[in-house]
């Protein structure tokens, strides 16, 4: 069963007949039944200090699995519950999930600092989404510093007015905001010094790229002395090896996430993974993998 192995070791439903009419009609179905039918989970995947190694917080990721399609990719379902009206229904059950886990792991003594959760564009230029925080917090008892929340680039692009109202609204109560997937949009120097953010988070594709070649590297020099200039928090996404580890923790990277530290995983694994985090203030991968 796909179930066992985890994370994105899963294999995603990608059916031959995909974007077919049939299959968006199918899929678009089953995604409105989805949330009643209780089968949407949540991985959590751990970010890092990549110079003491320790547990900084955790990305909530959602996760499906339809009982015949199996299990169905975020990069396709919440484009299309962003198309269909239900992602904002789907980020506010994320929301409220991810805070209930992370008190769940408060009261087992397991310190996890921080959760991260993803919105979507079509809720920041609604007041709905900082009330929703609002009442998260207080529900489960969580200080706002413990909360997170990241926003596309692309998203900060189209309404920028609207969102920088809204995101101003959510960093007002503690909670802090980041740029998810920096470096895939157009933002430049100027704009990004106006946006009300605290940490931005260096995308994949240029991480993957690490090492290929000196102009490579050279843009990714450059995006964290740009981030330090605006004195953000700069997360690097992708992490898979020791390579681009090394790399990111020389150059100044303070924290990062990827295969090569955790994948996104079941609470309990999260748990049973990094059990030096437990009682203590802090966890570290130093033990998750061999050759750090
Ligand atoms: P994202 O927010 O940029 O999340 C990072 C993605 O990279 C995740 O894919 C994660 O599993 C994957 N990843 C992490 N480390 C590595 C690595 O070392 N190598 C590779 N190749 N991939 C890595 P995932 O979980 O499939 O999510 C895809 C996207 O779907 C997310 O990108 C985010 O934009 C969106 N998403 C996920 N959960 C939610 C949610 O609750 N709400 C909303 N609105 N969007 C979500
Ligand atoms: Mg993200
Ligand atoms: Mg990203
Ligand atoms: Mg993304």
């Amino acid at each position: 069963e796909a179930k066992k192995s985890g994370g994105n070791s899963w294999a995603f439903y990608q059916p031959d007949f995909a974007n077919t009419t049939e299959h968006m009609f199918k899929l678009e179905n089953a995604l409105r039944q989805a949330l009643q039918n209780h089968e949407f989970f949540i991985h959590f995947q751990p970010q890092f200090d990549l110079t003491h190694h320790e547990l900084v917080g955790v990305e909530a990721l959602i996760r499906w699995e339809h009982p015949e399609l199996g299990m169905v990719s975020p990069a396709i379902f919440i484009p299309l519950a962003e198309e269909i009206g239900l992602v904002e229904d789907l980020d506010a059950w994320v929301l409220e999930e991810a805070c209930a886990q992370l008190r769940l792991w408060d009261i087992a003594g397991f310190h996890v600092p921080r959760v991260s959760v993803n919105i979507s564009a079509h809720e920041l230029d609604k007041l709905d989404l900082v009330e929703r925080i609002k009442q998260a917090l207080v529900q489960f008892r969580l200080a706002p510093q413990r909360l997170q929340v990241e926003v596309t680039e692309s998203v900060l692009m189209r309404a920028p007015e609207r969102c920088i109202s809204v995101l101003n609204l959510i960093r007002n109560q503690g909670v802090s905001v980041a740029i998810d997937d920096f470096g895939t949009g157009y933002s430049n120097l100027v704009y990004l010094r106006g946006l009300p953010l605290d940490c931005l988070k260096i995308d994949q594709s240029f991480v993957r790229e690490i090492g290929a070649s000196p102009a490579a590297d050279t843009l990714i020099h450059a995006i964290i002395a740009m981030a330090k200039a605006l004195d953000l928090n700069i997360v690097a996404e992708g992490i898979e090896t020791q390579r681009e580890l090394t790399f990111l923790a020389e150059a100044g990277c303070h924290y990062g996430q990827g295969f090569h530290m955790g994948r996104p995983m079941a609470p309990t694994d999260l748990k049973a993974c990094y059990p030096s985090a437990i009682g203590a203030h802090k966890g570290t991968f130093a033990n998750s993998f061999s050759d750090s």
